[in-house]
């Protein structure tokens, strides 16, 4: 069983398949960021099925594969494909910045992908350009109509909130996700490395109030199992979720675990405490030896993160963990 010292279920993980990425979020990396790392350090494809089917034997149930940015990891498809097929893994899904959905939001849902979530942080071309440094939009809105059409069961709009955010380009892409039966979730910036720190913090909750008035919403449920709370239309056309580590964190229900490109496994988002699996996977040892170590790993996952007392704690920038 997966639980970590303070009781804790853990039945979900998050994979970084990736640290590279083809834009530069502000609030993600840091300018120049130049230092990834080289592919050889990377698990490759048979020891991350080897370690998450161990982590499924254990009672893992759900994967998210995230990056950097998942979709420039070669062969992608086929590492979902072995992983939808794992016993015990009912639940595989994807955080993507849709650069490359529309070439691969088919193949995605025909290996098992049953879920996206894709980032995209305002309508406004310009302001994307400003934001990602680089002029994709167009690009994304076509990922997104591929992934509509190939079918996935449930797709998500990831908004950060960052300064500069106007209640207009909150409420049009509130009626975007409203014509398109997606859900939409406001984010809070994390202090994660330089770059999240220097983005400044947005509270969500007086903007989550804002549109509970101008929407008429009401609280309400969405599956997913992360930690968001949810406002919904009565007739539910509109799901907006707001995720706020910060304003009102939800530390003791955290049911996850991240594991970088490099098989480190981190326990917590904000806090230092990870264990490495590279070495063992690679060293020969057992299934019942690495079945040990996550049981071990488990029992040092942090009670909560720090990220309002000790904002400065975090070294690490969020593209090396995936969100
Ligand atoms: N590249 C993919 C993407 O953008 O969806 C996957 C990786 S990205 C690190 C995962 C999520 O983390 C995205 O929704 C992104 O907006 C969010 N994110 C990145 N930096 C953040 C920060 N400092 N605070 C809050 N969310 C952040
Ligand atoms: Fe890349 Fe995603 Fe980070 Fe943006 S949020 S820089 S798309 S990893």
């Amino acid at each position: 069983m997966l639980v970590d010292g303070f009781g804790r279920r853990i039945d979900y993980l998050r994979l970084s398949v990736t640290d590279r990425c083809d834009l530069r979020c502000t609030y993600c990396m840091p300018k120049g960021f130049k230092g990834d790392e080289e592919p050889q350090q990377w698990l490759n494809f048979d020891e991350i099925e080897r370690l998450l089917a161990i982590f499924a034997r254990l009672g893992l149930k759900r994967v998210r594969l995230t990056g950097g940015e998942p979709l420039l990891r070669k062969n992608l498809p086929d590492l979902a494909r072995r992983l939808a097929a794992l016993p015990g893994i009912d639940d595989l899904s994807l955080s993507t910045n849709g650069t490359q959905l529309a070439k691969y939001a088919c193949q995605l849902r025909q290996a098992g992908v049953s879920r996206l979530n894709i980032s995209l942080d305002s309508l406004d071309r310009s302001r994307i350009l400003q934001l990602t440094g680089r002029d994709v939009l167009p690009h994304v809105l076509e990922g997104l109509e591929a992934a509509s059409a190939a079918g996935f069961r449930m797709i998500k709009i990831n908004m950060v909130a960052t300064a500069g955010m106007s209640e207009p380009d909150i409420d049009a892409m509130v009626g975007f996700c409203a014509e398109r039966g997606f859900v939409l979730r406001l984010i809070e910036t994390m202090p994660m490395g330089e770059a999240g720190r220097k983005a400044g913090f947005v509270d969500l909750q007086p903007i989550r109030e804002g549109l509970r008035e101008r929407f008429g919403l009401i609280d309400g449920v969405v599956p997913g199992g992360g930690p968001a709370r949810y406002l919904v239309s009565p007739d539910r056309r509109l799901q907006i979720g707001f995720i706020t580590p910060i304003s009102q964190h939800f530390c003791e229900t955290c049911n996850r675990v991240r594991l970088s490109a490099d098989g480190i496994l981190y326990l917590c988002l904000g806090q230092e405490a990870a264990v490495d699996f590279r070495t063992p996977l690679r060293n020969g040892c057992s299934d019942a030896e690495i079945a040990q170590r996550i049981g071990q790993a488990l029992l040092a996952r942090p009670a909560r993160h720090e990220f309002r007392e000790l904002p400065g704690r975090s070294v690490r920038f969020m593209s090396s963990l995936g969100g």
